[in-house]
């Protein structure tokens, strides 16, 4: 059979490898890690430097497609691969995504509403920042996730302070925006430019991470969702981009909808998809590196999905690890576990998630309610 690869070891890769493995495809992982869940599961594994020459021509010796996995690989590495296969998304669309300065123009050039901002590279810029930004959250424009790299500040003194704190490096520095709710859209796009989208995803999130996502009809208002799917493609259009795309958007407390961020491959959020849409994102996503059909995929349960933070582990102790009750927890009808094969758990580290469908949405959030409190999850 043939072989595809990726560029990054994490979950995601993995979940993508399962994807691609299911539809007879062999799989190639490229990362540092010789012990990364992608590369754990795959049947080329090789463990250099995302920009090594060796590494990156192993890889293309070895596949037909390359996808990337993780928002941090270098794009330079795409570049370089893309000389000798196709490679999906394009290294110009997530050099857009690697840096908030580039998405956000990149928003504005779409036409999609964004958050009052100002990009800080040098000390000019920092004290020609207005006002009306404060209180703002100030992000580095690079290698930012799950929060990290970010800070709020009310006053100049402390927006002064927290660029200095980051270490004077690029930022962008965004006002701090009355948040109704959050939610996301994933569209898929291929290389003849059709475009498929999963239905909008409704997100909690805890301490900057996402915490539950929460699909089914009416679960954001039919206008916003519209809404949200229009700017998603837009964004995807105008990048020509190819692969699958997840758009952020934070709903303000009028109703208005502004476009947060990009990842420039399947996302947390879109996990529900494996377990209750007909079509899951990973699947998508070999779809679109092999030119294969995309069809609109289809929700045929209403779903939540839970995260699997490490913290769980250490839910009733605080030194050593304890796998939690997953005999109770797959007791509960609809439930899906999904673990990503990492034997650490740390504080914050996503282990796993747990996809929860049901026949109605009532039924699917009582169930994930029960879940969540044999867990040690919150209540949502
Ligand atoms: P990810 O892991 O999703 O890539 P990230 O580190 O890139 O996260 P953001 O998505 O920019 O971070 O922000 C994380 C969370 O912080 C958002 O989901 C939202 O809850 C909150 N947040 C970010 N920007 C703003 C803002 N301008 N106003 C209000 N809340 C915000
Ligand atoms: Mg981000
Ligand atoms: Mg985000």
């Amino acid at each position: 059979g043939s072989t595809l690869g990726v560029l990054g070891g994490g979950q995601l890769g993995r979940m993508w490898a399962h994807a691609a493995q299911r539809m007879g495809y062999n799989t190639a992982v490229l990362d540092p890690d010789a012990q990364s869940p992608a590369g754990l599961v795959s049947h080329h594994h090789i463990h250099t430097d995302y920009l090594d020459a060796a590494g990156l021509k192993q890889l293309a010796a070895v596949c037909q497609a390359v996808t990337t996995e993780f928002e941090n690989v270098p794009a330079d590495a795409l570049a370089q691969l893309a000389a000798t296969l196709p490679v999906s998304p394009a290294a110009s669309a997530v050099a857009v995504a690697q840096d908030r300065a580039r998405e956000k123009a990149h928003f504005v050039k779409c036409g999609v509403p964004v958050a009052p901002h100002a990009v800080i590279d040098t000390p000019e810029q920092l004290a020609a920042v207005n006002d009306n930004l404060l209180p703002g959250i100030l992000k580095t424009s690079r290698m930012g996730y799950d929060g990290k790299g970010q800070l709020r500040v009310t006053t100049r003194d402390e927006l002064n302070a927290g660029w200095a704190k980051l270490g004077k490096v690029p930022c962008v520095l965004e006002k701090m925006l009355p948040l109704a709710s959050e939610c996301s859209v994933i569209v898929a796009r291929g290389r003849d430019g059709v475009m498929v989208n999963l239905p909008v995803q409704r997100n909690l999130h805890r301490d900057g991470i996402l915490a539950v996502t929460e699909v089914f009809a009416g679960n954001v208002p039919d206008v916003l969702a519209q809404q949200a799917i229009e700017a998603a493609k837009a964004v995807a259009q105008e990048l020509n981009y190819v692969g699958v795309l997840c758009v952020e958007f934070f709903v303000l407390a009028d109703g208005a909808l502004v476009v947060n961020e990009i990842a420039p491959r399947p996302h947390n959020s879109g996990h529900y998809s494996q377990d209750a849409c007909d079509v899951s994102q990973f699947e998508l996503q070999v779809r679109t590196m092999a030119d294969l059909p995309l069809t609109q995929p289809r929700l045929h349960s209403p779903a939540f999905m839970l995260n699997l933070l490490g913290d769980l582990w250490f839910a009733n102790t605080n030194a050593a690890q304890v796998e939690p009750a997953w005999q109770k927890v797959l007791a509960l009808p609809g439930t899906h576990l999904h673990l990503y094969g990492k034997t650490e758990a740390r504080v914050g580290r996503k282990m796993g998630h747990l996809n929860i469908t049901a026949p109605t949405p009532e039924a699917a959030r009582a169930a994930a309610l029960q879940a969540a409190a044999i867990l040690g999850i919150a209540p949502f």
